[in-house]
């Protein structure tokens, strides 16, 4: 055995062994610093999650005809991507179970997004069996922290370092900026090491327990994909698990004005580059006419 586990797919390797301590209360804490991810476990309380689960239901119904389907609700600012700005008018209240917990995240004590909370967040419904594609989210509209709280049941998230497939995605004509790289609701084909023709570095697979608050900054941030294979079993310490419900509440903050942008190390994937390589192409075809004239 080379560290493999059985039953799972040959072309992923096991995550960096993480910095392993205990929060101040107690709790499990890993950490991958090299990428900028942590992982805490029993960051919420098994009655704290019931309650979240109990209001997620009491907006959204779970019945037969959507029991398939992600079902999302959006609470906080409301980013408009057309003016690219925060409409103001769109703010729907922060329910008291998330209030609850917003103290307790961990936020940057140092640099300039220093104190900085989340303002936006989504909490999704994922059906047994339920996936997202593997993608990264927009880098120059939101502050570089990404938090995403688990509950309900564990699920596996895959992530991989991006390369020439999504830079390729992310400059594809008439794509929107705003769209994360790889969500175009199609799977990205991860037989081998190839995505459609183009070598792809290997994945790894980490296990999000329920109740556990991802935190990605950094490469795990800016330079990974992440998401969720849409599968009924994941093999969890080598034995093979139904995936029950789960739940996830993805938490951002929106950045304003001048704060829009991005200088990060994964020019691939970042749509501030995108944004600017678009607007040289502008200025040398305005360049060009002028020439010809
Ligand atoms: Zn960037």
């Amino acid at each position: 055995m080379n560290g493999q586990v059985p039953g799972a797919q040959p072309h992923l390797i096991p995550p960096p062994v993480p910095v392993t301590t205990t929060t101040s209360s107690g709790n499990l804490l890993q950490e991958w610093p090299k990428i900028g991810l942590t992982l805490i476990h029993e960051f919420i309380s098994p009655a704290e999650e019931q309650e979240m689960i109990t209001a997620f239901h009491a907006i959204s119904p779970l019945n037969s005809a959507d029991a398939k389907k992600r079902i999302s609700q959006h609470f906080g600012h409301h980013f408009d991507y057309t003016t690219f700005g925060i409409d103001e008018s769109k703010h729907s209240p922060v329910p008291s179970y998330i209030m609850n917990f917003l103290d307790r995240l961990p936020v940057d004590t140092e640099g300039k997004e220093r104190g900085r909370k989340p303002d936006q967040f989504t909490v999704q419904y994922y059906p047994p069996g339920a996936g997202i594609p593997p993608h990264v989210d927009t880098h120059s509209m939101f502050g570089e922290a990404l938090y995403s709280l688990s509950f309900g049941s564990g699920v596996p998230m895959i992530f991989r370092m991006s390369g020439e497939n999504e830079a390729r995605k992310l400059r594809l004509p008439k794509r929107s900026l705003q769209e994360p790289v790889g969500a175009d609701g199609k799977p990205v084909e991860e037989k081998g090491n190839k995505v459609d023709g183009v070598a792809v570095h290997p994945a790894w697979e980490l296990m999000l327990p329920a109740r556990s608050l991802l935190v990605m900054r950094g490469a795990s941030r800016y330079g990974y994909t992440h998401g969720i294979r849409p599968r009924k079993t994941d093999v969890v310490d080598g034995t093979t698990v139904r995936r029950d419900g789960r739940y996830s509440i993805t938490m951002r903050s929106i950045r304003r004005g001048k704060e829009i942008g991005c200088d990060c190390l994964f020019p691939g994937v970042c749509d501030a580059r995108v944004r600017q390589e678009q607007e040289a192409r502008e200025r040398l075809r305005q360049c060009e006419r002028v020439e010809t004239q």
